[in-house]
């Protein structure tokens, strides 16, 4: 089966610097993908890519291939781009007050999605608008679609956000940290609602999250960045019961346990280099109990395991059996 998105050794540029590098991964249909690492690991960006926004932050798709449904996006006209973001890739991003507009009432705004792209009556679009909404868990869709954002909560706004990422009936959804500005005790009933929405209407998800914890519970198989390339690929039960990467292996120690004892719980040494200013070799070197010298020298290519995952280490933590 053709994968639904496939990124092949991508590259992404803002002015001089290279900030992606060499990033593949696939996402079928029906599948969710977590895309994890620490901020600057290049998270947001490769939603930028795939969204085609990089633009709006002076950046480009610098090398690479990015190829949605058989489509080469990197060589689209932007006016087919655009129809296709909001039809077919819908976007949830951070912060629900940056998709929505503060003086037009909700209604209206998730209306004009399935108006645009799918070509609705006023009419049927508020219905579809109002059945969105409820599939949503909103309490009284009706008299939330006559408010405005500024009435609502941040969990409810979030809600609204992911119903117009919905609205144009997309094949493939970008959310990128989706409840990083939510409350703790609404974070996760949004990845549940948003996950469960996913897997009932068989959509492609990709999750961008720092959150090992989530991937865990909700995704088939997790992608990990770090300094802007993949470290590696595989299928959830595997990588959590014996992660073949140490930067892995790192974030899934970082995950707090029931009944750890006080003190247990360690962060990972370091920090994740500037952009362009990143080390020869392993760019996670510095940062890596395992280092030898063949790490300092040169970056290890992406190597297929035996489970069908991918790793990119001189020194894999395990073969996968
Ligand atoms: Fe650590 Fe070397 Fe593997 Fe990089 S290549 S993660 S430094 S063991």
């Amino acid at each position: 089966m053709t994968a639904l998105l496939t990124l092949s050794d991508m590259g992404v540029e803002i002015g001089r610097t290279r900030l992606l590098d060499g990033v593949s991964l696939t996402l079928d249909r029906g599948e969710i993908l977590g895309l994890v690492g620490e901020s600057g690991s290049g998270k947001s960006l490769t939603a930028l890519a795939i969204t085609g926004l990089l633009p709006l932050i002076g950046g480009r798709i610098s090398a690479g291939s990015l190829r949605f449904d058989g489509t080469e996006l990197t060589t689209l006209p932007e006016a087919e781009r655009r129809r296709l973001r909001g039809k077919r890739i819908g976007f949830v991003m951070q912060n629900p007050m940056t998709a929505l507009d503060g003086v037009q009432r909700i209604g209206e705004q998730v209306d004009v999605v399935s108006r645009l792209h799918l070509g609705l009556s006023p009419d049927a679009a508020r219905l579809r608008t109002l059945d969105l909404l409820a599939q949503l868990r909103i309490p009284e869709p009706a008299a939330v679609a006559q408010a405005y954002p500024h009435q609502l909560s941040g969990g409810m706004k979030q809600r609204i956000v992911i119903a117009m990422a919905l609205a144009g009936e997309p094949d493939l959804i970008i959310a990128d940290e989706p409840t990083t500005a939510l409350d703790v005790t609404v974070q996760a009933q949004i990845i549940q609602i948003l996950t469960q929405l996913a897997r009932q209407r068989g959509l492609a998800l990709l999750l961008i999250t720092h959150d090992m914890g989530v991937v865990a519970q909700v995704c088939d198989r997790v992608a990990v960045l770090y300094a802007g390339r993949i470290a590696e690929m595989r299928a959830v039960s595997p990588i959590f019961a014996a992660p073949a990467h140490p930067y892995t292996a790192a974030l899934i120690g970082c995950i707090p346990r029931a009944g750890m004892a006080p003190g247990s719980l360690h962060g990972i040494p370091g920090a994740v280099p500037t952009a362009g200013r990143y080390p020869e070799g392993c760019r996670f070197h510095p940062r890596c109990a395992a280092a030898a010298d063949a790490c300092r020298q040169g970056h290890p290519a992406l190597s297929r395991l035996a489970d069908g995952g991918a790793v990119a280490c001189h020194f894999p933590l395990t073969e996968a059996p």
